[in-house]
């Protein structure tokens, strides 16, 4: 699922350091913990996994595809097929319902959306009544797993999260990793969570752990 060596990256406009990712690899289905603290790159290694960034040295497979060998209409393409992102900031478009949040992405493809897997998901995750909601009539936790249906929408691969369980308390940290385990499993997806909480090596026992920025 995944295969990382010798990977590096440095943000065009930025001076710091650069991102160097020790070599890494992960089979189908099994999930993968990033973790390590503020500031060391976890996001930035998620934004190079789901093709959002482009490593300058290195390389870089994720699902069979070698991702720097695609170009950006490619890498788009590839990524609506293959990722789902759940955003540390979970990114719902507050002028749209709870439904059109998990819709939008089949109509930017010029697909139409399913619209019975859409309704099925929102069950799944509790939101049933919730679809014709906008997101800022949601508790926190229902806005997550919004953003994980709409996440999960489209059968990805690779499931990805950012920070997922940050300023939860310990019962909806454990809700919170159940949930995407549940959902990636659901579709044989590998979940990859950046973090730098130590409760979710507790909840994920069998994940791989990468390690970044050293001391984590
Ligand atoms: P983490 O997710 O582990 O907190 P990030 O990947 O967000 O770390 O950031 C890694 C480093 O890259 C930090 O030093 C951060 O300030 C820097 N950085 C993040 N985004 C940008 C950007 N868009 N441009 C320049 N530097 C960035
Ligand atoms: P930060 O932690 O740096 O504030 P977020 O965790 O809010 O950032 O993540 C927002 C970023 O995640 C966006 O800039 C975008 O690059 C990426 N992103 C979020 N959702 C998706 C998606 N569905 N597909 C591709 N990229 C996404």
């Amino acid at each position: 699922m995944l295969q990382i060596t010798d990977l590096h990256y440095r943000y065009p406009t930025s001076t710091s350091a650069q991102l160097t990712v020790p070599s890494f690899s992960l089979e189908a289905g099994r999930h993968a913990i990033i973790l390590g603290p503020s500031g060391c790159g976890k996001s930035t290694l998620l934004h190079l996994l789901a093709a959002i960034l482009t490593p300058q040295q290195g390389s870089l497979h994720v699902a069979g595809t070698d991702l720097r060998a695609l170009t950006p209409r490619q890498a788009d393409a590839w990524r609506g097929r293959t990722v789902g992102f759940l955003p540390q900031k979970l990114a719902l478009i507050p002028s749209l319902s709870v439904f059109e949040n998990l819709t939008v992405a089949a109509y930017a493809t010029g697909r139409a959306p399913e619209i019975v897997r859409a309704t099925e998901l929102l069950a799944a995750l509790g939101l049933a009544d919730k679809a014709t909601a906008k997101p800022h009539a949601l508790s926190q936790g229902q806005q997550q797993r919004a953003a994980i249906a709409r996440a999960m929408f489209n059968r990805p691969a690779l499931l990805l999260a950012d920070e997922p369980t940050a300023n939860l308390d310990d019962a909806s940290c454990s809700a919170s990793i159940g949930l995407l385990n549940t959902q990636a499993a659901a579709v044989g997806a590998s979940l990859v969570i950046a973090t730098h909480d130590a409760r979710v090596l507790a909840a994920l026992p069998d994940a791989a752990v990468l390690r970044l920025g050293g001391t984590a």
